[in-house]
C-alpha cells in the first residue's frame, strides 16, 4: 500500500536534514560520549520533535505514523535519534492525560524548543523489568509531593528540562491491586537538579546520554502530578504502545542502513577477481534480512494505524517492537559479516550502528517480556511471573 504524499515528503525532508550530519559527525560524538546537541538543535528548528504537539500548542499536530516516519529516516541516514526519541513517546502521556493548564504551560515551550522534554524516569535497579515493585516514593505535603528513591538509565537526563516521573504515591500493601497507587509526574528539573535531584552518567557500549538519578527529599509542586493520583500506571501503558511503535520505526531504520549498506559493499568489494556479491553465500543473507525487515515494516504501520485509529494496540505495539528489533539486530549482524574486518573498522560507521542496534532487543522493554505479554494476553497461557 502506497502512502501519503505527507509522509513521502517528511521523509525527504529529515533525509535532507540528515545528511548534514554525516558519519563524521556521529564517529567524534561516540568517541568523546558526547550529546549531539547540533543535531538535536537543528531537528527541533526543523520541527521535527513538536509533530506530535497539536498545532494550537505550536506544534505540527501529525499522527503517530507521520512521527514513525521521521525517527524511522533519520536512523535510515545513519544518524542517532536515541538522542531525542523521548520527546515523541513521552508527549503521549503528557497530550492524553495531562490537564489544560499543564499543556498550555508547557506545551508552546516544548514545541520551540525552549524547554526539553526528553527524560523518562521509569527503571530502577532493584526491581528491573518488574516495575510494579519500584521503590521511588512521592509523599503529599501541604501543595507540594516530597520525592524519595532512585532511578537507573534515565537517558538524557543531563539534557532534558522536563522529567516524566513514575513513583508510588500509596503503598503497595495498601491498595488491592499493585497496579495502583502509582502516579505519574512531570518533573521541572531545572528547578530540582542539585536541590534533591543528582544526576550521574553511566558510560555504555553506545553513546547514549544515560544516567541514574537520585531523589532526596526532592520537593516538587502539587500541581506536576498528571491526571489522577493513584492511575499512573494505566496513563504509562497508553503512552507504552506508542514508545514501541516508534521504536520499532527506529528498528526499521537501523536494518535499511545496514541493508543498503550491505548491498552496497558486497556490489563494489571484490576478492578472488569478482564482486563479493556474486557469491550466494554473501547474497543470501542480506537477501533473508530484506525479506525480515519489510514484514516487520508491515507491523509497525499497522500498529501505527491501528493507534491513529484511537485504539489501544497492545499486541500489535509489542509484536511490531518484537519483530522490528530482530529484524535490525539479525540486518546488523549480516551487514558486519559482509564487511569482513572492514566491519570493526570505526570509518565504515558499521561498528558504530552494530553496538547502537544491540539495545532494542533488552530496552524499552525486553523480548522475553514481550514474548510473555503475547503468550498470556493474547494466547490465554497461564501467567508466568
Ligand atoms: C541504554 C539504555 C537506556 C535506557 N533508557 C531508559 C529510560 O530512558 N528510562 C527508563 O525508565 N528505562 C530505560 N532503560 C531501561 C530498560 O527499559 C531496561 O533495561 C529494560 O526494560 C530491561 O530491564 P532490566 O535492565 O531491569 O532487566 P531485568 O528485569 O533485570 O531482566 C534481565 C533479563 O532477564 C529477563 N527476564 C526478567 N524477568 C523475566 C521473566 N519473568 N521471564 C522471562 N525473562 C525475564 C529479561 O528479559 C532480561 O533479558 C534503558 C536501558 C538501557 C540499557
Amino acid at each position: 500500500m502506497g502512502e501519503s504524499e505527507d509522509i513521502t515528503e517528511i521523509r525527504r525532508a529529515v533525509r535532507a536534514l540528515c545528511a548534514d550530519f554525516p558519519g563524521e559527525y556521529w564517529r567524534e560524538k561516540d568517541r568523546s560520549r558526547a550529546y549531539p546537541s547540533e543535531f538535536v538543535d537543528a531537528l527541533t528548528r526543523a520541527g521535527f520533535l513538536a509533530a506530535l504537539i497539536p498545532e494550537e500548542f505550536g506544534g505540527s499536530g501529525l499522527r503517530l505514523d507521520a512521527a514513525a516516519a521521521i525517527m524511522e529516516e533519520i536512523q535510515a541516514s545513519g544518524c542517532n535519534g536515541a538522542s531525542a526519541h523521548a520527546q515523541m513517546y513521552i508527549m503521549n502521556t503528557l497530550l492524553r492525560f495531562g490537564s489544560e493548564e499543564q499543556k498550555r504551560a508547557y506545551l508552546p515551550g516544548i514545541a520551540s524548543g525552549e524547554l526539553r522534554l526528553q527524560a523518562f524516569g521509569v527503571s530502577e535497579p532493584a526491581s528491573g523489568t518488574d516495575t510494579l515493585s519500584l521503590r521511588t516514593v512521592a509523599v503529599k505535603d501541604g501543595d507540594e509531593y516530597v520525592v524519595n528513591g532512585q532511578k537507573i538509565w534515565t537517558s538524557r537526563a543531563e539534557h532534558s528540562d522536563l522529567m516524566l516521573l513514575l513513583a508510588r504515591t500509596t503503598p503497595r500493601e495498601a491498595v488491592k491491586s499493585k497496579t495502583e497507587g502509582l502516579s505519574i509526574f512531570l518533573v521541572d528539573m531545572r528547578k530540582v537538579v542539585g536541590n534533591g535531584l543528582t544526576i550521574k552518567p553511566i558510560r555504555t557500549m553506545m553513546n547514549h546520554s544515560t544516567c541514574e538519578v537520585f531523589f532526596d527529599d526532592m520537593r516538587i509542586p502539587a500541581s506536576s502530578l498528571i491526571g489522577e493520583e493513584g492511575k499512573g500506571f494505566r496513563y504509562i501503558l497508553s503512552g507504552m504502545n506508542a514508545e514501541r511503535i516508534l521504536i520499532a520505526a527506529e528498528c526499521i531504520g537501523d536494518a535499511k542502513w545496514f541493508i543498503d549498506k550491505a548491498t552496497a559493499y558486497a556490489k563494489e568489494r571484490q576478492v578472488f577477481g569478482r564482486q563479493i556479491g556474486q557469491n550466494q553465500g554473501v547474497q543470501f543473507p542480506i537477501a533473508r534480512c530484506y525479506a525480515q525487515m519489510r514484514a516487520a515494516e508491515l507491523m509497525v504501520h499497522h500498529a501505527a494505524r491501528v493507534y491513529d485509529q484511537g485504539g489501544n494496540p497492545g499486541a500489535e505495539a509489542n509484536m511490531a517492537k518484537l519483530l522490528a528489533s530482530e529484524a535490525s539486530w539479525a540486518a546488523a549482524d549480516m551487514c558486519v559479516q559482509t564487511f569482513g574486518g572492514f566491519g570493526f573498522a570505526e570509518e565504515y560507521d558499521v561498528e558504530r550502528k552494530f553496538r547502537e542496534a544491540r539495545l532494542y532487543t533488552v530496552a524499552p522493554i525486553s523480548t522475553n517480556l514481550i514474548l510473555s505479554y503475547l503468550a498470556e494476553h493474547v494466547l490465554g497461557l497461564p501467567r508466568s511471573y
